[in-house]
């Protein structure tokens, strides 16, 4: 059986050494070392000066939100996690959904001012499956109405963006550690700002509202995290240029072998390292996609429609339409991507996928259409050797 994705578990002997010293200390949670530590490293292997550790990345927007008083409406993209919707309502402001780019999949910036009313406070968009927005465009459309951005970056980790770390852009961005991404901590997530003063709110948010022992100067919840999900990423850290390279290489064999295939797959915009967190493919109809779905589920092998339904279309939403969400919502499916998976896993599936359409099943010389930046880099680590993992 070949699930779309199954979590990286480091060497249980890993864990259990860690999980020795917590039981020494008998510290469990509440800020405690391991959870300081797994920031310390984070903050070292993303080259960033500031982040806070949460509970989960649904709680990471929903301080986010809370932390840059936003009320209103939200302006944000419906092609996304439900969670990125749903913690906009949660938190009593008014998704308003702009539609998505056909290409990129992530928020059309051109569609932004549009979409603009006195009652706006934000714009709330998610790099999906990692892969960059429109930064600076959308960071220009900011400034000029004065509204906050919130990134939501659950897909990003690894992602670099004009030579930093793409948790540095936007007032916040968030992100997820949950068990089903890159690098995970079981359950987690975590906020980023640059800002100072935000920072410091967050981390009273995160802790009920505690400025001192007895004082509380925030409205505040528990977005805390604890020692045994902290020792989860002190494992997986270490493995993490691994995890990254892995599926690099095993993207770089689906865009080699799936290279007749009719479809599209996304483009990257403005990328400076791509994490290949997902391996979305866009089908010419719906149809083909479900054909496809389903000669995959014949022998066991299990694509998700990720993201489907549009968020547009949630009961708790005003439903607007969004002709390009609606469209490639229908027609997407990812792949299994994940760090176990084998190189022959990855020919099974694409003779699968070609054999549906009768595609020409020995020609597969021509580099893959995925944007020229990402083709050159992987065609030269591959002919260099420089990607060198066993499957
Ligand atoms: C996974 C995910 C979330 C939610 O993160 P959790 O840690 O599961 O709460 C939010 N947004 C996006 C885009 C996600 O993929």
């Amino acid at each position: 059986m070949i699930p779309v994705t199954k979590p990286f578990l480091p060497a249980e002997r890993e864990f259990k050494a860690y999980v020795k010293t917590i039981w020494e200390r008998q510290w469990l949670t509440n800020n405690g070392p391991l959870v300081n530590t797994l920031e310390l490293k984070l903050k070292e292997y993303l080259n960033l000066d500031h982040l806070l550790y949460v509970s989960n990345g649904t709680i990471a927007l929903q301080l986010a939100i809370k932390a840059l008083d936003l009320t209103g409406e939200i302006i944000t993209t419906p092609f996304s996690f439900v969670a990125t919707t749903s913690t906009i309502v949660w938190q009593g402001c008014n998704p308003v959904f702009v539609d998505i780019d056909p290409e990129t999949f992530n928020i059309d910036p051109g569609k932004i001012e549009a979409a603009i009313t006195p009652r706006t406070s934000a714009i709330l968009a998610t790099h999906v499956y990692g892969t960059p927005c429109d930064i600076d465009a959308i960071q220009q459309i900011a400034h000029k109405y004065n509204l906050k951005v919130i990134y939501d970056a659950a897909h990003c980790f690894g992602t670099r963006y004009k030579n930093k770390s793409i948790f540095e852009y936007g007032d916040i961005s968030t992100t997820s550690f949950h068990s089903t991404k890159l690098f995970h901590t079981i359950e987690g997530g975590a906020v980023f700002t640059r800002q100072p003063d935000l920072l410091k709110k967050m981390a009273i948010m995160r802790n009920f509202g505690y400025s001192g022992t007895d004082e509380f100067s925030e409205l505040g919840i528990n977005a805390k995290n604890c020692e045994f999900h902290a020792a989860m990423g002190l494992c997986n850290l270490p493995h993490i240029d691994e995890i990254l390279k892995k599926r690099k290489l095993l993207s770089s064999h689906y865009l080699l072998r799936l290279n007749k295939l009719d479809v599209k797959f996304q483009k990257l915009h403005n990328v400076d390292e791509y994490n290949y967190a997902y391996f979305p493919v866009l089908f010419r109809s719906e149809e083909l996609m479900k054909e496809s779905k389903e000669k995959l589920e014949l022998a066991q092998i299990y694509c998700r429609r990720y993201f489907y339904p549009s968020l547009s279309a949630l009961p708790y939403v005003n439903n607007m339409e969004m002709p390009v969400c609606d469209d490639v919502a229908k027609r997407i499916m990812c792949l299994p991507l994940y760090h176990t998976l084998t190189l022959a896993d990855v020919d099974l599936i694409c003779r699968l996928l070609l054999r549906t359409q009768n595609a020409d099943q020995n020609n597969v010389t021509e580099p893959a259409h995925f944007g020229t930046l990402i083709t050159t880099q992987i065609e030269s680590e591959i002919n260099t050797g420089t990607v060198k993992i066993d499957a």
